[in-house]
């Protein structure tokens, strides 16, 4: 496709006569809200099989009101067309696993201890800020963000400006401290008598496992992230083994407590007895999954569980190929490729999610596309892991993740195919949220 034009800042008005629609014309008595239309070559909606060509999206108050064709004669005198060209129009993405308080992992810049140790937290919260930015500019228009590791209830903070329009975000789904039991989470190698911050709350026992559930639910989690392995090491057969951190009892506490109040669990688990007691547990969402077993992925299909994989982050700051670590991190992606296709070709529900903050905001977030695709997705399949499915997951199916009447109006704009190549995603040039044009440059904006 050649170079699309952008008029979404100086808006091509289109002064129109009549109604092309029903639809159009109950819009258009709407007064209180503007009536726009973008119009492009090609739609990807979030879940149909195939792209449409030449659509035009007729939004009124934030809202998808309509489809049409782009040939469609008439459209009422006052609505504004933003005329997208040969670009490819999709849904806003969805990440299901961000970061946005963690600001990459690289050893030399202090790695994931100096964020908890030397950084105030109000410069903790200006990064998420920012981290909540890039990600809308690369076209998430939603995120579930899944705790903010020592950072508190911060994100609680950060979803309301957003929300109230203080601050450019993307919609979010928090998850606040997360849960994770005595000698269950970072921080390491410190004398044992200094205390140190944790990145988790740290719970033993049943009782204190439904404590801190009730206490991050009252203070606004809308998600509870639960942490079900922690250290990973290669054993002497070559394994990759994990340490399980909370007992099924524990676990099952959350899990009873979340569910009645609504909510989800999200657990972190790599393998292992921890992957077994998070499924056993009820665990809505695993994430990471690095190596599953056949018997586990029969039994995420008869509970429906969703399976979160991130899989580009685990290609990050590798150690050495000659020490532990470093054979530990080629075995996690080694393992992990094979557990995507098997659960793929299971039928396994799969939502987009790359644990972003893990590795830097400056990297492309859509890099995930190419891995998901590397191991067996096609690039459609990819993308509705990130629009429709992770749309499910969120509970919000039919108002996110897809461009249809009654959706928000959350589009994004690439200029190249990502059906070609799904690396097309990460060069997202047109992004809108509720109807609001937040970026129609065809460069990035540095954060
Ligand atoms: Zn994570």
């Amino acid at each position: 496709m050649k170079r699309i034009v952008f008029f979404a800042l100086g808006l091509v008005i289109c002064m129109r006569t009549g109604l092309a629609q029903e639809a159009i014309h109950a819009a258009a008595s709407a007064p209180e809200a503007r009536l726009l239309v973008v119009r492009a070559r090609w739609l990807i909606d979030g879940i149909s099989d195939k792209p449409r060509r030449n659509v035009q999206i007729v939004i009124r108050g934030g809202r998808i009101v309509d489809v049409i064709p782009a040939n469609s004669p008439a459209l009422p005198e006052e609505a504004q067309v933003i005329d997208l060209g040969d670009a490819t129009l999709l849904p806003g993405l969805i990440d299901c696993h961000t970061h946005i308080f963690l600001q990459g992992e690289d050893p030399a810049a202090g790695g994931y201890d100096a964020q908890l140790l030397k950084f105030p937290a109000s410069y903790r919260v200006v990064r998420a800020v920012v981290a909540a930015r890039r990600a809308l500019e690369q076209g998430f228009t939603s995120i579930r963000d899944v705790e903010t590791e020592g950072a508190g209830y911060g994100d609680v903070g950060v979803k309301q400006a957003i929300n109230e329009g203080i601050i450019p975000g993307p919609r979010m789904w928090v998850s606040t401290v997360s849960i994770s039991s005595t000698g269950g989470y970072p921080l390491e190698g410190y004398a044992p008598e200094i205390t140190v911050p944790k990145g988790s709350q740290l719970i033993d026992g049943p009782v204190e496992a439904r404590k801190a559930a009730r206490e991050q639910l009252d203070k606004g989690a809308d998600w509870i992230k639960v942490y079900m392995t922690h250290r990973s090491w290669v054993d002497a057969q070559g394994a990759l083994v994990s340490q399980p951190t909370l007992t099924l009892e524990e676990l099952k506490a959350i899990v009873d407590e979340t569910h009645g109040w609504g909510r989800k669990v999200a657990c972190h688990a790599y393998n292992g007895l921890g992957l077994q007691r998070a499924l056993d547990g009820g665990c809505d969402s695993i994430e990471h999954g690095l190596e599953i077993s056949d018997a586990q992925i029969a039994q995420m299909l008869r509970q429906g569980t969703w399976y979160v994989p991130t899989l580009q982050v685990y290609y990050t700051d590798w150690d050495p190929a000659d020490t532990d670590s470093g054979k530990r991190d080629r075995k996690r992606v080694a393992v992990h490729g094979v557990s995507f296709g098997k659960a793929l070709h299971a039928g396994v529900k799969i939502a987009f999610g790359t644990d972003v903050g893990g590795f830097k905001w400056s990297e492309p977030i859509a890099e995930e596309f190419s891995r998901e695709v590397q191991f067996g997705m096609t690039p459609m399949q990819a993308i509705q892991s990130a629009t429709s499915r992770a749309a499910e997951l969120l509970g919000k199916r039919g108002e996110i993740g897809v461009v249809a009447a009654g959706a928000y109006a959350d589009l994004i704009a690439v200029a190249r195919d990502p059906l070609a190549d799904v690396n097309a995603l990460k060069s997202v040039e047109f992004v809108m949220k509720d109807g609001v044009v937040y970026k129609s440059s065809t460069g990035e904006r540095a954060p």
